[in-house]
């Protein structure tokens, strides 16, 4: 979950990184906007983003 967290990854356009999803590869930027949109599903991506944000489950439990 570390990438989708680091503020400096998006400044560095050769940088690299694995995917934070399946920890694999050594992806550029489109590279791996491409290997989230070929490898995993659309709820699997939702469901980390909300994972990583920490959200409550309901709003009312607050
Ligand atoms: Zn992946």
């Amino acid at each position: 979950m570390s990438a989708l967290s680091d503020p400096t990854a998006a400044d560095r356009p050769d940088a690299t990184t694995t995917c934070p999803l399946c920890d694999r590869g050594e992806y550029g930027e489109q590279d791996l906007y491409v290997h989230l949109q070929v490898n995993h599903r659309k709820s699997t991506l939702s469901e980390a983003l909300v994972d990583a944000l920490d959200v409550a489950p309901t709003a009312a439990e607050r």
